[in-house]
This record gives structure tokens, C-alpha cells and sequence, in this order.
């Protein structure tokens, strides 16, 4: 029997130097097509006065992508602010309850902030400097976006406004708090609707008024071209990192990566890099809601029909005027009537599997990586794992499934508690 020293085995790999860091970063391999369609998906479909800012912008990242002083400075940053590389968490405890597949996390939610999106919050901050404005500019729903970019604002030095719904502004009270210690200005849209969608027009109009000023810092990998690249670069990260993980930790492939899909954007980080690996089953979970009644839910992929929304070409939740549908998920960063359009081709390949789980089988999953793992998940990331949940045990001990744990769930406690009944009251008071 061969003795493993149980400290030099098992390590999680560290890039300590930049040049490791700047590998992972740098994403000349990965497609960029000068119109941004991902098969009949995609494009820039925008009012005249928007087209010439996003041409900008798209010349301004081509050239950003081939400059490794750019990519020099990401990866730094990635490293010493951000907190990268994010760990390898087994989850030894819930695999062995579950008796199948082992499950691994990749923990976006020990990033700085907690979670995925300061990953490309980052990267765009460093575009917008590059291109000589001053700041950026977006919109928010739940607010996660907005104290993203408010934190890459910071870091790099740049101005930041942040449109939000003034109903948005009322419950998400921490989150504006938040943004503006962090010097951002935020903006309440009071027109009617009073909601995410004003929110955008809002940002949008400022936008098209001044796009020599601002970058629009786009929050996923939607919108139109460039943003679904540029979204997408920045986020494939997660999935270089884990998979050199996972091969330098287990000497293999995992067998699935199992990740949220909202807008799509740690989605795609976590599955980019392993598209050409065809033995690994690539599956994308989405809000399945209170049921399956419109407006219950917000499965774009299992439900939606090509359309228009954004300014880009994709699967959309709609009727038959175009009017988007309303939608619903337990999750706030996971209601969005459209997805990004590189997911609508992958589905149209048949190269990622969409599926859905609903609310009640995410709450379950929130209880159970808290109560098993010592991990609180974001009710987002929290779908993923529901999934892990309903296939490991099917699956045989030697699988792994690689979950992408998008955030944390501490912006979701106080929620979760009501709906459980949880109170703030001792569980037993002593005199
Ligand atoms: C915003 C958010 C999501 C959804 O966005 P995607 O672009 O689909 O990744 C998922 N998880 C967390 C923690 C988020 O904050």
C-alpha cells in the first residue's frame, strides 16, 4: 500500500504567480464574432442613436482582448481584490447522505462581495477606463449588479449611477445603502411601473445622451453584441480555474457542471471551458417558480420562443404581441423574461440541457447545504445544487457532478427565515 503524505496530497492549486493568473484570464481561443450572433441569436438590434456607442465599445474590446497589459492588470486585480483563485469545496458529508455521485462546489461565493458578478463588474471597469470615460452607468432589480459595479467603480477609480425602480429602492434597502458608501450615485425611476424595466429605459436615455461619458456596464451575458462576449470573457475564468482544479486535485474530468441560469452569466463562466469536453454533461437550471402557469415562473428555455428584448435576438417569455411576459422566482437575480443568447444556441445544439426546479425544492436545497456543509447559499445558486440534490442519488459513487455555487446567501437569510417561519426569538431562554 503506498502512503500518501496527507499534506503535500489533495492540495488545492494556487496561482500565485501573474503569469498563472494571466493564463486563466486570457481568452484569445474563444470565438468573437464581429456581429455577435450565436447562430440565428444575438446581434445589436438598437435605436440609431445606440448603435455607434456599442460599435465602440465592441472595437475598444477587440483591441482590449489582444493587449496583455490589459489582461496583466485583470488578473491582478482577479487575484488581489477579488480573492481568486475561488476553492474546490467536496461536500463529503451530503455526498455520503446522498449514497450516488460525489459533488464538488466551485465557490464564486467567496468572492469578494459573494459572488459571481464582480468577476466581469471588474473587467468592465478596466474597459471603460481604457476607453477614457468616466463612468459607468446601469441599472439594477435586486441591486446585486449595481453593488458590483459601485465596488469595481471604487477599485478603479471611476464615477458610477445606478438606476433602480423606486419600488426595487423600498425593499432593497441594504443594497442602496451599500452602493452609495460606496460613492455611487443611485437613481429612483418613479414612472409608472416604478420597476426593473424603467429601471433600464432610465439608464438607457441618460446613456444615449451622453455616451462619451459613460460605459454601460451591462450585467450578464445579454444585451446586445458586445456584451454577451465581453460578459462571457470575463467570466470564463471559473471555468478554467475549476477544471485545472479538478484535474491537478482528482486527475480527472468531473461528469456534469451544474450552474443557475438568470440572465446566464456564471453559467457560462462555468461551463466555457469545458464545451469541447463532450464526455461532460453540461446542465443549466432555471426558475421553475410556484408552478408552471404564466407569469409563475421564469423558465426562458424550457418556455420562452425566439424574440426580441434588450437589443438582442433570443428566447424570450412572451406573447403573442411580443409583450414580455411577467415572471417569478424565489430567487430575485433569476426573474428575467429573456436569457443570454449564446444559452438559446446551446440549446438549439443540444450541447447544454436546460432544466428547471421550482421554489419549494430550492428552499429545501438552501436548508440542506446550510444544515450539511456549514455553506449558506444564495436562493439563486441554490437551484444548482437543488438539482445535485434530485440526480446524485441515481448516479453511481464514482461520478462527480461540479456545482457552480454562484453567491452566498447571507442577502437571502431574512427572507428565507419568514417563509420558514424561522423567528429571531431564543430557541430556549435560561434566567
Ligand atoms: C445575479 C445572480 C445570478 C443570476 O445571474 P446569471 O447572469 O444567470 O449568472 C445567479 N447567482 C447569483 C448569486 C447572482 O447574484
Amino acid at each position: 500500500m503506498t502512503v500518501t503524505d496527507p499534506c503535500t496530497a489533495d492540495q488545492q492549486p494556487e496561482p500565485t504567480t501573474l503569469a498563472e493568473a494571466c493564463d486563466l484570464v486570457h481568452t484569445p481561443d474563444l470565438d468573437i464574432s464581429e456581429d455577435g450572433m450565436f447562430g440565428t441569436y444575438g446581434g445589436a438590434h438598437l435605436p440609431p442613436q445606440l448603435a455607434g456607442p456599442m460599435r465602440e465599445v465592441a472595437e475598444a474590446y477587440a483591441e482590449a482582448r489582444q493587449d496583455p497589459e490589459f489582461y496583466a492588470e485583470y488578473a491582478r486585480l482577479l487575484r488581489d481584490f477579488v480573492g481568486r483563485p475561488s476553492p474546490l469545496t467536496p461536500l463529503e458529508r451530503l455526498s455520503d447522505e446522498l449514497g450516488g455521485a460525489r459533488i464538488v462546489l466551485k465557490r464564486e461565493d467567496l468572492n469578494h462581495t459573494g459572488a459571481h458578478k464582480i468577476n466581469h463588474c471588474v473587467g468592465e471597469a478596466l474597459l471603460a477606463k481604457r476607453m477614457g470615460k468616466t463612468s459607468l452607468i446601469a441599472e439594477t432589480g435586486a441591486g446585486q449588479h449595481g453593488v458590483a459595479l459601485a465596488t469595481a467603480a471604487a477599485l478603479v477609480g471611476l464615477d458610477c449611477e445606478i438606476h433602480m425602480g423606486a419600488v426595487d429602492i423600498a425593499k432593497q434597502h441594504p443594497n442602496v445603502v451599500r452602493m452609495r458608501l460606496l460613492g455611487t450615485k443611485v437613481v429612483s425611476v418613479e414612472r409608472e411601473g416604478r420597476s426593473l424595466k424603467e429601471a433600464v429605459d432610465s439608464a438607457f436615455a441618460v446613456y444615449a445622451a451622453n455616451p462619451e461619458k459613460y460605459l454601460f456596464a451591462i450585467g450578464s451575458v445579454v444585451g446586445p453584441h458586445p456584451f454577451p462576449t465581453i460578459v462571457r470573457d470575463f467570466q470564463a475564468v471559473v471555468g478554467r480555474e475549476s477544471r485545472r482544479q479538478i484535474v491537478e486535485r482528482y486527475g480527472r474530468l468531473p461528469d456534469a457542471v451544474i450552474a443557475c441560469v438568470g440572465g446566464g452569466s456564471n453559467a457560462m463562466g462555468a461551463f466555457t471551458a469545458y464545451l469541447d469536453d463532450s464526455d461532460v454533461r453540461l446542465i443549466g437550471v432555471e426558475p421553475g417558480g410556484r408552478s408552471q402557469a404564466k407569469g409563475e415562473h421564469a423558465m426562458t428555455m424550457g418556455k420562452g420562443v425566439p424574440g426580441m428584448l434588450h437589443g438582442m435576438s433570443t428566447l424570450v417569455l412572451q406573447d403573442e404581441e411580443g409583450t414580455p411576459d411577467p415572471v417569478h422566482s424565489i430567487a430575485s437575480g433569476l426573474d428575467y423574461p429573456g436569457v443570454g443568447p449564446q444559452h438559446a444556441r446551446f440549446k438549439e445544439l443540444g450541447r447544454v440541457e436546460y432544466v428547471a426546479e421550482d421554489d419549494a425544492a430550492v428552499l429545501d436545497a438552501f436548508q440542506r447545504l446550510s444544515r450539511t456543509e456549514g455553506i449558506v447559499p444564495a436562493l439563486e445558486s441554490s437551484h444548482a445544487v437543488a438539482h445535485a440534490l434530485r440526480i446524485a442519488p441515481r448516479l453511481p459513487k464514482e461520478q462527480m457532478l461540479l456545482v457552480n455555487l454562484s453567491g452566498r446567501g447571507d442577502k437571502d437569510v431574512d427572507y428565507v427565515a419568514e417563509k420558514l417561519g424561522i423567528t429571531g426569538d431564543a430557541d430556549e431562554v435560561v434566567h
